[in-house]
């Protein structure tokens, strides 16, 4: 793992301590055999003393039957020598590699492709991810424990780009402590352009001080799937960010908390310890993009696949995929309980009715799971978003504790945020509490999603900006039995414009 390799001056060769601790063991060195090397290693064994010369002398072994190439080495050289560019935007205007779109074997590949050592990837990695370095160009890459020689810093100049492709373009701190981070996206290094939205949501520990944020990351500029809830389904889907940018929206908090931090003297610095992809976008709607900054927020940020939740809307193909790289956990928005209500409000389900989704569920996440000793990853998340008379009734409550009833799983419960030009309202109290204890009645584990910063329009649901669409996705018919209610909610001179 990466994240515990960030020693860089360990020898780049022969590890000693490893020779040494290998070659105490006789049966190891006993198949070398046929060299003859057992019987020097008895008979040394017997004559020397000195535990350093034993050590030197298991060096030299090591290093004669070793490979002379580092472990990182060895793993590239079962890499092609060619590079292939995996994602399409990886380049600037200027035709430049934007390094930060590589994961770590595809940085290695790169390097082998330019004549470099693929270990050069680690140290890479480092300064683009490593704490308190987050450098935005290689000739900042100056430190006590090693240096690039200059030729290397040229050849990435010419070659390539440190950029992440976006620039912090402002941060709104909520009165809750909610950080909501716009950034803009940088023309020429994306296909997207506009804005995007990342929330640092801070999470108090028992004694109510915020000890480390969870960040909702964004994966796309607005959204294909017009959740009709959704002021960023409203948008319409603008366009995919590059790994790059999905990346860089982690970066860019560490730098802005890591300033906060030494601009209050004596404060430290609030980590970020979750990430959920549940900002702007369906992340598996821009699958390889989100898979490989998945991988660079584990290996260069070195945060915990197990704290990584990517939120999906219902891509049945997309979260079997997705489930099957085991790169991060899984949370679905469920929304509904009957195909009649989520065919109008998660439209996505029209193509995946419930029926198909939740025996996908079934699949991977078995009731028998909950028997395993390490069940952190076992279950799903299920989240719901409860709108007042549309989906919070005790009926629902009954329909989706037996729709799960065989799917091991978390349900979080989320009252609506509204937006401006919404038809729909957050459930009351009483209908919350209702609901939940008809779910944990059922055994499930239910809890109720505690909204924030949505005095900054930053609370789930909230993010985008509708301006910047050319065309809002519509606002679709509900069924007939909601209208006379929504009616009452929204002009009526307005419905025939509302509802397409
Ligand atoms: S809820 Fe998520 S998937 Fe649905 S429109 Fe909003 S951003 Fe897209």
């Amino acid at each position: 793992m990466l994240c515990n390799q960030f020693n860089l001056s360990r020898p780049r060769n022969v590890d000693v301590s490893n020779a040494a601790s290998t070659s105490y063991s006789a049966p190891k060195l006993g198949r070398t055999g046929r060299h003859g090397r057992q019987l020097i290693w008895m008979d040394l064994s017997l004559r020397l003393k000195c535990h350093r010369q034993i050590l030197a002398l298991c060096a030299t072994l090591k290093a004669d039957t070793a490979p002379s190439i580092s472990a990182t080495q060895q793993n590239a050289t079962a890499i092609s020598a060619t590079f292939q560019e995996p994602r399409g935007s990886i380049r600037d205007n200027t035709g430049r590699l934007m390094l930060r779109n590589l994961t770590l074997q595809e940085l290695q590949e790169w390097l082998i492709s330019v004549g470099e050592r693929p270990n050069r990837a680690e140290q890479l990695f480092r300064w683009l991810y490593g704490k308190n370095a987050w450098i935005r160009d290689i000739s900042e890459a100056k430190d006590n424990g090693f240096a690039f020689s200059k030729v290397f810093k040229e050849k990435v100049i010419t070659s390539a780009s440190l950029s992440g492709g976006l620039t912090l373009q402002s941060v709104r701190t909520a009165q809750d402590g909610t950080k909501k981070l716009v950034f803009a996206l940088n023309q020429g290094e994306g296909s997207a352009m506009g804005t995007v939205e990342t929330v640092l949501i801070p999470m108090p520990n028992k004694n109510g001080i915020n000890s480390r944020y969870t960040a909702c990351l964004s994966t796309q500029v607005g959204c294909a799937m017009n959740c009709q809830f959704c002021y960023t389904g409203r948008m319409g889907l603008l366009g995919n960010l590059t790994t790059a940018q999905i990346v860089e929206q982690v970066v860019e908090a560490r730098r802005m908390l890591s300033q906060e931090a030494s601009d209050s003297a004596g404060a430290s610095e609030i980590p970020i310890g979750n990430i959920v992809f549940m900002g702007m976008g369906e992340p598996l709607h821009n699958y390889n993009a989100l898979l490989a900054a998945i991988d660079i927020l584990a290996e260069g940020l070195c945060l915990s696949r197990s704290k990584i939740i990517v939120s999906s809307v219902g891509l049945v193909p997309e979260i079997r995929s997705f489930l099957d790289t085991k790169k991060a956990k899984l949370a679905v928005s469920l929304h509904a309980t009957t195909d009649e209500v989520r065919d109008w409000i998660v439209p996505v389900n029209r193509r995946y009715p419930i029926k198909e989704l939740i025996s996908l569920l079934q699949g991977y996440f078995p009731m028998s799971n909950a028997k395993q000793s390490n069940t952190s990853d076992k279950f799903v998340v299920i989240e719901y978003v409860l709108l007042r008379h549309i989906n919070d009734t005790a009926e629902d409550a009954v329909r989706l504790s037996d729709l799960l009833k065989d799917v091991y799983c978390m349900v979080n419960l989320i009252v609506f945020n509204p937006h401006e030009g919404t038809q729909f309202k957050g459930s009351e109290e009483e209908s919350v509490k209702t609901f939940r204890s008809i779910l944990v009645k059922a055994g499930k584990v239910c809890t109720v999603r505690v909204s924030k910063g949505d005095d900054t329009m930053s609370a789930c649901g909230q993010l985008g900006d509708l301006g910047s669409s050319p065309r809002l996705a519509p606002l679709l018919q509900p069924p007939e039995k909601f209208r006379k209610y929504l009616n009452s909610a929204i002009d009526p001179e307005k419905e025939v414009e509302l509802w397409k």
